[in-house]
């Protein structure tokens, strides 16, 4: 099956519900036994059918089942959103004493859990170059537990050679979690380029309407599936009915939605990209990015997700730029099927390799409007740009 078919059939079981198409939304805290027989039986498989609302209902299995399928792993975990995803599968791993070693460019939400919360409990991060590939043995560790990949970096877009990362990590015994809601399950294969657990905020473009948080957590292996389970279900961060519901009806349509996102993504990408007012544009789809080779390797397509950089201006001229937009919401998070714009200068933080930029640097969620209503709006802001300047 290729995996457009596959997107309309993994996890549906239309048999199971009178031939509906979708399953319904369960809304179940308790589930009842007949006999207390049924009941003990039930607990010899705790995550395995309906138990408890907290562990699952057919409407998360069917989630579940599907995302397992397109990412190419054992079994997926559905939490509460696309952080409790990250934070649940560190916390599952990690115990004190343990070392993490951590891409610099990751979404800043996982790095100030680290700095603050794994910190707290005794378990130290290194932050690591994104470009730095096999070169990463150099900051192995005996204790390293876990090495943790977002490609591309958040803000800033750098690719990572995530096969050879793996090799190492795997070599010194560690676990490579990676953040792939970027490319989704479709654009890239985990677990074929050495991944042992994929996480996507479902959230973005899974969900796809910027109506819904939801997480998702896939497993190599049934091993690591059952401690990272186990752990999710401990901490009770399980993900609502509706919220799974609507992971499962934007996935449906996922494969065309991001069809244009990728296209839109990229004619907003190259025409900014020969404004005089752009310094750089950073899209690892983009032939020229210094990302692009790996990109092209490893990935099989792009999101609308981007940033660039403008020219030095003063602040009151990106504002204007901004402010008068009128397809662009200015908002956090990406995914849905309107267009967004935010400033990023200031949420760009780096350690391993501070970011070298001259002047503002913005990120745009192209959304599935009329790429040249799209330009045009931009055009605009360029005109308001160059009357503060
Ligand atoms: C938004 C985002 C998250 C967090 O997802 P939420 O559902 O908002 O908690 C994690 N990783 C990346 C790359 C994201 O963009």
């Amino acid at each position: 099956m290729k995996k457009d078919t596959k997107i309309v059939h993994a996890g549906r079981h239309p048999e199971q519900y009178h031939g509906a198409v979708n399953p319904p939304v369960y809304h179940v805290s308790t589930v009842t036994y007949p006999s207390v027989a049924a009941m003990t039986e039930a607990e010899r498989k705790p995550y395995d059918g309906m138990r408890y609302g907290r562990y699952g209902t057919p409407t998360s299995f069917a989630l579940e089942e599907a995302i397992a399928i397109l990412e190419g792993g054992y079994r997926t975990i559905s939490t509460a959103s696309g952080l409790a995803a990250i934070t649940g599968t560190l916390t599952a791993l990690l115990k004190s004493g343990d070392h993490v070693l951590m891409v610099d460019t990751v979404y800043f939400p996982t790095r100030r859990f680290c700095t603050e919360h794994l910190k707290r409990c005794g378990i130290e991060t290194t932050f690591y170059d994104p470009s730095i590939g096999a070169g990463i043995s150099a900051l192995m560790r005996p204790e390293t537990r876990v090495v943790f990949v977002e490609a591309p970096g958040s803000l800033t877009f750098e690719m990572q050679d995530i096969p050879a990362i793996a090799t190492v990590a795997h070599a010194g015994g560690a676990i490579v979690v990676m953040d792939n809601t970027w490319a989704t399950p479709l654009f890239f294969k985990p677990f074929e380029k050495g991944v042992d657990i994929s996480l996507q905020a479902a959230t973005k473009f899974i969900v796809g309407h910027s109506d819904a948080m939801l997480g998702l957590i896939t497993c190599a292996t049934e091993e690591l599936w059952h401690v990272v389970k186990s752990s999710i279900a401990h901490f009770g961060v399980c993900a609502g009915s509706e919220e799974v519901y609507l992971g499962l009806r934007g996935l449906r349509t996922l494969s065309v939605r991001l069809r244009q996102h990728q296209e839109s993504g990229l004619a907003l990408a190259s025409w900014l990209a020969a404004r005089p007012e752009v310094l750089r544009v950073m899209h690892p789809a983009l032939p020229g990015d210094p990302g692009h080779a790996l990109w092209k390797r490893d990935f099989s397509g792009a999101c609308g997700l981007f940033g660039f950089e403008l020219a030095p201006c003063p602040e009151a001229a990106v504002n204007a730029f901004i402010d008068g937009l009128e397809h662009f919401g200015l908002g956090y998070s990406w995914g849905g099927y309107e267009s967004l714009i935010i400033p990023t200068s200031d949420g760009i933080k780096r350690t391993a390799k501070p970011w070298r930029g001259d002047g503002p640097t913005l990120r745009i969620h192209t959304g599935l409007e009329d790429p040249s209503d799209l330009i045009e709006d931009l055009a605009k802001g360029f005109d308001r740009l160059a009357a503060k300047k």
